[in-house]
This record gives structure tokens, sequence and C-alpha cells, in this order.
């Protein structure tokens, strides 16, 4: 079945398009001032001279938690590890110096270019070692390497946030 769409008939001002551009001119201009008077109200930013507050709740790079003593409370039970669907969290067990703790991770590595921002791996720690609440998100490189994080930059990720974690042992 053939179908035929009525088009709209243009008018000769609209044909001759200049009445049209006016019209978009006066829209810019319009715009233009608002900003120029009341800029608090511009929904652009300078960026990336000027960024937007990040939400709490977004969920941006990791960071290894520690406990009081300063030690990752991450046991290495590949808990993360087990339940990420992009499979890039790399972890190597060694035993552990805590008698609480057998185990540590002594290798701990994300690839934030396979990872998909899931928290999957957070939800799954039984010891609140690794949180995705630093409010960095993940930065551009050249190279594939640079995206994969070790345990040194994951452990010291914390800005202003308090790297040490109060849950209980371990
Ligand atoms: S956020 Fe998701 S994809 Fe990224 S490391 Fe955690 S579980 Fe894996
Ligand atoms: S970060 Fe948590 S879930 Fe992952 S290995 Fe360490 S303790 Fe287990």
């Amino acid at each position: 079945m053939t179908i035929t769409i009525k088009r709209k008939k243009i008018s000769f001002l609209e044909k001759l398009y200049v009445v049209e551009i006016i019209k978009g001119m006066l829209i810019t201009g319009r715009h233009l001032i608002s900003n120029i008077i009341r800029p608090s109200r511009m929904m652009t930013v300078n960026y990336p001279e000027e960024t937007k507050p990040i939400d709490e709740g977004y969920r941006s790079e990791h960071r290894l938690m520690q406990r009081k003593d300063g030690s990752i409370r991450c046991t290495a039970c590949m808990l993360c590890a087990t339940a990420c669907p992009a499979d890039c969290i790399h972890i190597e067990a060694a035993e552990g110096p805590h008698a609480k703790a057998e185990k540590y991770a002594k290798v701990y590595t994300i690839d934030h270019l396979r990872c998909v921002y899931c928290g999957y791996c957070v939800d799954a720690c039984p010891c609140d070692a690794v949180r995705m609440d630093t409010q960095v998100p993940v930065d551009a490189f050249t190279k594939r390497e640079d995206f994969v994080r070790d345990i040194n930059y994951l452990k010291d990720n914390h800005g202003d946030k308090d790297p040490v974690s109060v849950a209980d042992y371990p």
C-alpha cells in the first residue's frame, strides 16, 4: 500500500527564507542577551575550565579501603572478580600477616577500559574493601595500558575522602 504524506504548503515569504532567518537570529539574540544579563541561568558551562559537581551516587573510579592500621581491607576472596561481568578485575592472593585474615591481595588491578561501571564488585565485597565513590570519572588516555589501575593507585585514590572504613574486621 502506498502512503502519501501531505506536505505543508510553504508560503512565498517562507520560500524566500529571509523572514525565517531573521526569526532564527532573533531567538539566538534573545538567548545571548539573557545569558549576558543572567549568567547564573545559563544551561551550559565553560568546560573544561568549569565543571558541574558530580552527584554523590555517581559510580566513579574505584578505591581500595584501608583498616585503621593502614593495611588494605581486601582479603583476596575473589568475590568481586567473580561477580564482575566484564572480567576486568585481576587479583593475586598471598598469605596475610593478619591473624583474622588469612589472605591479602598482593596484586589487585582493574582494567577501566573494560569496566562497565556496574558496581557489582562493590555489592559483592563482604569487607567494604572496594568502593566507587571517588567522584573521579575515568580519564582519557592514548595507550590501553594506562587504563589498567594497579593496587598502588587504587589504595591511594581517595581524594579528600577518608581512606579508612570503620566496618568490622577484616
Ligand atoms: S564496576 Fe562492574 S565491570 Fe567494573 S570492575 Fe566492578 S564489577 Fe567489573
Ligand atoms: S575487594 Fe572485596 S570482594 Fe574483592 S577480593 Fe577483596 S575482599 Fe573480596
